[in-house]
């Protein structure tokens, strides 16, 4: 796995520290409420379990898994929910929680059809954030990196459901892709 990698942008301890310096603004944020974290599967996984162990406000954690790439590394635009959340979102303090947001497409469609469902407020926090390719405009609370329009992997991000358990984010050498 590691022969593919062609360069490694961050490291296990660049993370590790980003996401404790979102912790940190999270907690100050919405100090005193409860908090509903919605990861959005797969991809935001590894990101959302470290980054709710260092919240410490109470917090609920539910689940929602949308598809827009199927195996290919362009956005299709087409957002499909493959599993829908197990609870009521309605006067809650939700966080949605992605791994990387690249068009904006499939975080519009969710952010709209959270907000069909009535919460107290809905914020969305991304690990990595590609703002060159927006096409759906979002207003992002939380960012951990800005990165260029580069196809990534690692820390939970897959290419064809491959290197997610990579611990850092890296590029992938292009004979990966010809393969
Ligand atoms: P968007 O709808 O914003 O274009 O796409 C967001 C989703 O596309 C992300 O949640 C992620 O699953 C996928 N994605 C966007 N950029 C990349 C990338 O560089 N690598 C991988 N593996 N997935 C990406």
């Amino acid at each position: 796995m590691k022969k593919d990698v062609k360069d490694v942008l961050f490291s296990e301890a660049d993370i590790e520290n980003r996401v404790r310096e979102l912790a940190e603004k999270i907690n100050d944020d919405y100090k005193g409420h409860d908090l509903l974290i919605i990861g959005v599967l797969k991809g935001a996984n590894v990101f959302m379990c470290d980054l709710m162990r260092k919240i410490t406000l109470p917090v609920q954690i539910d689940f929602i898994a949308a598809s827009s790439y199927g195996h290919s590394t362009e956005s299709s635009g087409v957002v499909k929910i493959l599993k829908d959340l197990d609870y009521s979102i309605e006067d809650r303090h939700v966080l949605i929680v992605e791994d990387i947001i690249d068009t904006g497409l499939t975080l519009k469609y969710l952010i709209e059809n959270f907000k069909s469902r009535s919460p107290k407020t809905i914020e969305i926090c991304t690990l990595l954030d590609k703002p060159e390719r927006r096409i759906a405009p979002l207003d992002v609370k939380y960012i951990g990196f800005k990165i260029p329009d580069e196809f990534i992997v690692g820390y939970g991000i897959d290419y064809a459901e491959r290197y997610r358990n990579l611990p850092y984010i890296a590029t992938l050498k292009p004979v990966v892709y010809m393969d």
